[in-house]
């Protein structure tokens, strides 16, 4: 039996429905952009794996620094017990943070990044003698899919055996210009109305609504308006975060910075499952009291794990290196002439890019997983380039380290697709 008959007996893929898709290709490497298959098959990873391996599979600066950790210390408890990967990092990371963070807490991964930041705010107030119990999240966010995470999401296409379970949250459009005052007016009243702990947003992209872009001054004027009524504001820039958006952080963009910020993805640079979420000093301070119940009683068995915490220190020296800035420099410009020359074919409904974040509507009602989508994905596929359109919605979002060829035959891909259809 090959490894996708063996995958068949026993293994449950996330996010799927086996009955509609049996068939797992079976990945048996990865170097650079390009993931290779059980036949010898090449795919350029024109989605970075989810984001995550901005800086190439198995670049070799973060798995040396791994494979040299990994015979110094593996593991550890990290209540009561501390270590030198955790902390270098937590330096490396406040000299790129937005400057009001100065706490940071471990976690495994983009949803429990988000279900720490919400038991923070809810426990902040709690603690603070004003109990509240409200989240206000914005239409078509995504932050993850345990049961925290999964209520303050806006994009519920799947949730329905879950809801009545959910967190109290109130939601609000997302809108460029047109109901700006709108959505202004229905905010101040949620907060004047409403018992409103925190405020959760992804900044300026939201990843899972197909890159959908909106306008940072409308963000910057919630977020003010959140500030003045005491409620926690929470960035979840677990797709966002470390570059991707041309600057460090989507936040780097506001001038209204949030509370808390949840980061994952691409922090380890793909080696390895860990997240984080920070807090500015005021946060921390209203859990730091002689009482043993006011502290934050939230814990993974495998916090801040030296191992993954070194593959994220690489991973921030690498991010700051001129040669990756001049990368995203480099991906930012390739797509911005792309999407020059294919905004005006005629099956092209719209487009739109930040950073090294490219997307393109196509002018056909689709089904975000239907049988035209299979179709383009299959594709892209044969022209061997890994690509995962969202309905109708075809995106890039390829590791810093692409190369103009491989770029130009995504691009080739999508016009050649597009000739098609
Ligand atoms: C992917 C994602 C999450 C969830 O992260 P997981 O690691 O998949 O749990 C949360 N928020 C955003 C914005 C994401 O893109």
């Amino acid at each position: 039996m090959n490894l996708q008959e063996r995958d068949k007996k026993h293994l449950w893929h996330p996010l799927t429905q086996h009955k509609l898709h049996p068939n797992h290709l079976a990945i048996t490497k990865a170097k650079g952009c390009v993931l290779t298959d059980d036949k010898g098959n090449e795919y350029i990873d024109g989605i970075a794996s989810w984001y995550t391996c901005m800086y190439g599979h198995c670049n070799e600066y973060i798995t040396d620094k791994v494979k040299t950790q990994l015979d110094q210390l593996d593991q550890v408890v990290f209540s009561g017990f501390t270590h030198k990967p955790a902390i270098e990092l937590s330096e490396a990371l406040m000299n790129i943070l937005p400057k009001n963070q100065e706490k940071i807490f471990f976690s495994d991964n983009g949803s429990t990044s988000v279900d720490v930041a919400i038991k923070m705010a809810l426990q902040y107030h709690f603690n603070k003698d004003d109990k509240r119990g409200k989240i206000i999240a914005l239409e078509g966010g995504f932050h993850g899919d345990t049961f925290g995470a999964m209520s303050v999401s806006g994009l519920s296409v799947y949730n329905g055996p879950f809801e009545e379970f959910f967190i109290d949250v109130a939601r609000i459009p997302v809108s460029n210009t047109k109901n700006f005052e709108a959505v202004k007016q229905q905010f101040k009243q949620l907060l004047e109305t409403e018992n409103v702990a925190a405020f959760i947003f992804e900044p300026l992209v939201q990843g899972a609504s197909a890159m959908f872009m909106y306008d940072v001054k409308l963000l910057d004027e919630l977020i003010a308006i959140a500030h003045s009524f005491g409620v926690v504001t929470i960035a979840d820039e677990v797709m966002t975060g470390f570059g991707k958006t041309g600057k460090n952080f989507a936040s780097d963009y506001l001038e209204n910075k949030p509370d808390v910020m949840c980061l994952s993805k691409s922090l380890t640079g793909g080696i390895a499952p860990m997240a984080l979420t920070t807090c500015t000093q005021n946060i921390y301070d209203a859990f730091y009291d002689d009482e043993l119940g006011k502290g934050f009683f939230h814990g993974h068995t495998y916090s801040a794990n030296p191992l993954t915490c070194t593959a994220a220190l690489a991973s921030m020296k690498l991010l700051q290196t001129d040669e990756m800035q001049q990368n995203i420099e480099r991906v930012t410009q390739s797509h911005q002439q792309f999407n020059e020359q294919i905004k005006q074919h005629s099956k092209v409904e719209s487009t739109r890019q930040l950073g090294i974040i490219f997307a393109l509507d196509l002018n056909i009602k689709m089904e975000r997983y239907g049988n035209l989508r299979d179709k383009i994905f299959n594709h892209f596929m044969d022209d061997g380039i890994f690509l995962r359109p969202l309905g109708n919605t075809i995106y890039i979002l390829a590791p810093f380290v692409i190369t103009d060829l491989e770029l130009e035959k995504i691009y080739n891909s999508i016009e050649n697709l597009l000739d098609t259809l």
